[in-house]
């Protein structure tokens, strides 16, 4: 997502674009793999930008529910990486590198409307992960389990 996107979002729902939301995205834009609050911190103050941990944690949980940054859950760890798509998409997370792949593709009407049916809910949002093991990933899973 590059920064004029980026800025639209902020623009489109009024929010402020602060100096710390700022910096959060322009680190998670220039790193290459996903980051935790705690390295994005670090990060930041060896640049001399000094922003509190609290901060960065309320700077990621926007982005998140902005659909700006996806939240990488994988066991105890907890990262963000910068969604490339700007419209509706899915992810797949990889369980064994954590790697993430977006998805534009979304064909749950017919679920939607089966949530309807069964709860009477207007339904105006969804959210769904996959999860499974990269192309790499499975190829190493496959040796380690044939013996070497
Ligand atoms: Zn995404
Ligand atoms: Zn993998
Ligand atoms: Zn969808």
């Amino acid at each position: 997502m590059n920064k004029e996107v980026f800025k639209t979002i902020f623009e489109g729902k009024r929010l402020r674009m602060s100096h710390p939301r700022f910096l959060v995205y322009q680190e998670l834009s220039t790193s290459e793999s996903p980051k935790s609050p705690q390295e994005l911190y670090q990060c930041l103050a060896k640049k001399e930008r000094k922003i509190g941990l609290t901060s960065i944690y309320r700077c990621l949980d926007l982005f998140e529910s902005l659909g700006i940054a996806f939240k990488i859950i994988n066991g105890s760890s907890v990262k963000y990486k910068l969604c490339e798509m700007e419209d509706h998409h899915h992810h797949i997370i990889c369980k064994k590198c954590g790697d993430v792949v977006e998805m534009d593709f979304c064909n749950i009407s017919e679920w939607s409307e089966k949530v309807t049916e069964s709860t009477g809910y207007e339904v105006t949002d969804h959210q769904l992960n996959f999860y499974g093991f990269c192309k790499e990933c499975k190829i190493l899973q496959g040796r380690q389990s044939a013996g070497g």
